[in-house]
């Protein structure tokens, strides 16, 4: 589903961030990248969506070669959230949510029900929060909507950097229930940046352990424990 070939990337400063990555991440799989700060977990997972472009090598998204594609649809086909200022302080809840069914041009109906729908599945009344201000929710709930907006389109693929990092241990061990149950059921594809070990042992069906913009360890949770 998200294949890196040889992937470089050079920062215009000289900065060597990603050195050789050579992954596969099949569809449906859950990827955990970990490792200690500027290792290249952010830059890695910005490439996919043409956030960042890669200086060497391929990436493939479905099959597909990322540089052949246009980066603005690309972007609607993938889902990304964010640890932090990811909602629109001045839309709702429900505008948030839609913000990429509303690009997409989308009849207002079919909006409309899948913003209930996915409010549904995180279990927050559509009474009560479709139309506050994410300024009006807490921090888990933000997230939490940041979750959904990624999923709205239905995207195959949902990239995550550090989404509950700012979270304090209750709210996160929430959110992290909640999206392994998001995962079991609609089996996206997601790849996830953390530098907490115990939250991707959790999460992932395969953890890649990066350092100094390289792959050092990969596998499952199983594998890296009993061979750390
Ligand atoms: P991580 O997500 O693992 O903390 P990053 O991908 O953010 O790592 O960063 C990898 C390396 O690239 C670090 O040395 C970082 O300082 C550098 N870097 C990140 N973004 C930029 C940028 N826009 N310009 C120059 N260097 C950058
Ligand atoms: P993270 O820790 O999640 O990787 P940072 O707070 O390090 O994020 O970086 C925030 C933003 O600053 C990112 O968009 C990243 O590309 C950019 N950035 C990070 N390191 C550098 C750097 N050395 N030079 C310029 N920009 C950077």
């Amino acid at each position: 589903m998200v294949y890196f070939e040889n992937v470089e990337k050079r920062y215009p400063d000289g900065t060597l961030a990603v050195d050789g990555l050579n992954l596969e991440v099949e569809s449906g799989e859950f990827v955990v990248l970990i490792g200690p700060s500027g290792c290249g977990k952010t830059t890695s997972l910005k490439m996919i969506n043409r956030l960042e472009e890669c200086t060497g090598g391929k990436i493939y998204v479905n099959g597909k070669d990322i540089m052949t594609l246009n980066p603005v649809k690309l972007r609607r086909q993938i889902g990304y959230v964010i640890q932090e200022r990811g909602l629109m302080p001045h839309h709702t809840v429900a505008e948030n949510i839609a913000t990429v069914p509303l690009l997409l041009g989308w009849p207002k109906k079919k909006i409309d029900a899948r913003v209930d729908e996915l409010l549904d599945m995180a279990g927050l009344p559509k009474e009560k929060y479709k139309y506050r201000l994410p300024a009006q929710m807490s921090g888990g709930q933000q997230q939490r909507i940041g979750v959904l907006r990624a999923l709205a389109s239905d995207p195959e693929v949902v990239l995550m950097d550090e989404p509950f990092g700012a979270l304090d241990p209750i709210s996160r061990d929430n959110l992290q229930n909640e999206l392994l149950t998001i995962h079991k059921k609609l089996k996206k594809t997601i790849i996830f940046v953390t530098h907490d070990i115990s939250e991707a042992l959790k999460l992932a069906d395969r953890i890649v352990l990066m350092r100094r913009g390289k792959i050092e360890q990969i596998g499952t949770p199983d594998e890296l424990i009993n061979n750390p």
